[in-house]
């Protein structure tokens, strides 16, 4: 007879870390978390770990939120390190996007956002070296900032063992089980079966392909988003806080010694299909040129850095790139992908989430704007920057 489970979750990122660590929290004694390379492989450990509060709608709002306090106090709340730096966030809009940022705004204030919209005439006093030349306003999140993904996922990987998750690396799902309209385990690499009720997918950038295990097809498409660390020129002085330029198309964000971190922020992720297993392969020097043009527009006296290394990072996109938290027209099967570039900052929440879900108990967020349905209902279009402001 082969091993049974409760629960199999497919993919050891902070996804299915997280909602390991929350489903054992919610008493799942036998919940298993299979990988096929090592944890944090995959987008978790290829990301740059923005935490940004600025999101559209109310769930989103209360998603950043419950995981900003997780960051914030990590050791106790889950155990390890987040490698947290609350450095502040800036984010620079255009003109005709500032009324937007302004009801945005107005919104995650009664939530219990903290952040100021400051004119540009007001950027100096924060940052002078920000260009705020065709920038409408600028939002400063103080309490916002950057974490580190793979010490996130070890965190939760280990407070999960502590509850009793077993974690399994370099062991590949390659068959789902399904008996009718339910599934029934899954077949690994090696042959071996497990058996389980429950099998969760967060396989991130293979998501589609696990969901296909199962005969799920997903809406999401695997979009290239290269990453690029500059090292600053020394006279460029103190480190910069993280500045995402919605107008402009760039973001900076510290990286420690005199890096930054820097990438485009054009939405143009889904004209640039990527296979997955190409993950971290070095830039190309076009892109690199393109990029490090609109970081040095964003911020000038960022021109004379010297590129350290780029790397061809990916999002799992769905058409409204927003998550899909949702169990599948499979009975059992759960999916928890689509992270569409943020799936760091909003992972604690989305563990709760999907824990709440599976057990079938009160969740802390409403699930429905990601359900999997929604996009045979209508044809839900979206963007990176429509994930800031809608
Ligand atoms: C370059 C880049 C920058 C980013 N920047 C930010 C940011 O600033 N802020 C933010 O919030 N988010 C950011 N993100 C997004 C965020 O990092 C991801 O959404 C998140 O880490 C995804 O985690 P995950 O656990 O869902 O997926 P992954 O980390 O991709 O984990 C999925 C895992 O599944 C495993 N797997 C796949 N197939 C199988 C199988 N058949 N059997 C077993 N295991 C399997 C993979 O090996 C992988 O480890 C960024 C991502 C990238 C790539």
């Amino acid at each position: 007879m082969g091993r049974t489970a409760e629960a199999v979750i497919i993919g050891g990122g902070v996804t299915g870390l997280s909602t390991a660590f929350q489903l054992a929290g919610r008493g799942l004694r036998r919940v298993v978390v299979l990988e096929r390379k090592f944890l944090a492989a995959g987008g978790t450990g290829h990301s740059v770990g923005i935490v940004r509060q600025l999101y559209p709608t109310r769930e989103t709002t209360e998603m950043v939120l419950r995981s900003l306090a997780v960051f914030q106090d990590f050791r106790e709340r889950v155990g390890g390190e987040a490698g947290y730096v609350p450095c502040g966030v800036l984010i620079g809009v255009s003109p005709a996007m500032r009324p937007t940022l302004e009801k945005a705004l107005a919104l995650q204030k009664t939530l219990g956002v903290q952040a100021e919209i400051l004119d540009p005439e007001d950027l100096p006093r924060l940052e002078p070296r920000i260009d705020p030349s065709g920038l409408g306003a600028i939002l400063h999140e103080p309490a916002s900032g950057y974490g580190d993904p793979a010490s996130v996922a070890a965190g939760y990987a280990e407070g999960a063992r502590r509850r009793g998750v077993t974690i399994e690396q370099g062991v590949e799902v390659v068959a789902i089980h399904r008996s009718g309209d339910r599934v029934t385990g899954v077949l690994t690499a090696s042959g071996e079966g497990i058996d389980a009720p429950v099998v969760v997918n967060a396989a991130g950038l293979w998501s589609p392909r696990v969901a296909r295990l199962a005969g799920v097809e997903l809406p999401i498409v695997i979009g290239r988003h290269p990453v690029f660390a500059i090292e600053r020129d020394p006279a460029f002085g103190p480190a910069h806080a993280v500045y995402l330029d919605l107008a402009g198309g760039s973001y900076v964000r510290p990286e420690t010694g005199s890096l930054t971190l820097t990438g485009s922020l054009t939405d143009d992720e889904t004209e640039h299909p990527m296979d997955p297993d190409l993950l971290g392969a070095e830039a190309g020097f076009d892109e690199a040129s393109e990029a490090l043009a609109r970081t040095a527009r964003a911020i000038p006296r960022l021109a004379d850095s010297r590129l350290s290394r780029g790397y061809a990072g990916a999002f799992d996109i769905t058409p409204d790139w927003m998550p899909i938290l949702d169990e599948s027209p499979v009975r059992g099967f759960y999916v928890a992908a689509g992270m569409s570039g943020h799936g760091f900052k909003l992972a604690p929440a989305v563990g709760e989430m999907m824990a709440a879900l599976i057990t079938g108990s009160p969740g802390p967020v409403s699930l429905a704007p990601f359900r999997l349905d929604r996009f045979a209902s209508s044809s839900r279009a979206g963007t990176f920057v429509s994930s800031y402001l809608g």
